[in-house]
């Protein structure tokens, strides 16, 4: 393994370089406390950044959308102003980093598209929208050995907002009842209820908008006794 480390403002880079994917890699630099700067993520050694969001962890179209939230104050955040954080959230995911405006923008296209489809499910316009981003891209299917390999041919430019827009078609065609918006009003986050009996409702219940309510419930009943 082979590890250099530079810092900018926010935060340590690691440029890193390693074999294997068994382990979280720590290295210690000297202007930072012990830190992990790698950690296997989908069988791929990725870099570890602070992520800001209050939601993480859903599938990829879902995971696209919440990279835009709404923070306590109320003021709406988007984790790709920061040109450093979305290198991050795409090398997390796989998808090609280029460099450029026009990836950028792509990308956003394929975030307003998704959420448009998620809020106006059925709505033509919606899809529509979704259709142009997929319009971008095609699947080309051979055979390898005795498996079905899909490769997508598209610009490098487009690949993450192209495989965003399918992967939501994978959740909406599998798991239709599943895909929620949290249930905050004031929340804009979307999840996947894996939950056996599909009841969740928040987008977190340890220090998110289900606690939030809870508390605002709390409140409201103290006042009322
Ligand atoms: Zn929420």
């Amino acid at each position: 393994m082979r590890a250099e480390s530079g810092t900018d403002s926010t935060f340590a880079t690691v440029f890193y370089e390693f074999d294997g994917c068994d382990d979280d890699v720590t290295v210690l630099q000297p202007s930072f406390q012990e830190m992990t700067v790698a950690t296997c993520y989908a069988g791929r050694s990725v870099p570890v950044m602070h992520d800001p969001r209050p939601l993480t962890g859903e599938p990829l179209a879902l995971d696209l959308v919440d990279t835009v939230w709404v923070d306590d104050t109320g003021d709406r955040q988007d984790l790709f102003t920061d040109r450093d954080l979305r290198s991050a959230w795409l090398a997390r995911w796989g998808l090609p980093n280029t460099a450029g405006r026009a990836a950028a923008s792509h990308l956003a296209e394929a975030r307003d598209a998704i959420r448009g489809v998620l809020e106006r499910r059925g709505d033509p316009a919606a899809a529509a929208a979704l259709d142009a981003v997929l319009a971008r891209g095609r699947l080309r299917l051979s055979f390898a050995g005795d498996k079905l390999e899909e490769t997508l041919e598209a610009p490098a430019a487009w690949q993450p907002a192209w495989r965003a827009a399918r992967d939501l078609g994978r959740l909406l065609s599998q798991r239709p009842d599943r895909v929620k918006r949290c249930a905050n009003p004031d929340c804009v986050l979307w999840f996947e209820d894996t939950t056996r009996s599909n009841t969740r409702r928040w987008c977190s219940m340890t220090g998110g908008c289900g606690s939030r309510l809870k508390a605002r419930r709390h409140a409201a009943s103290a006042r009322r006794g």
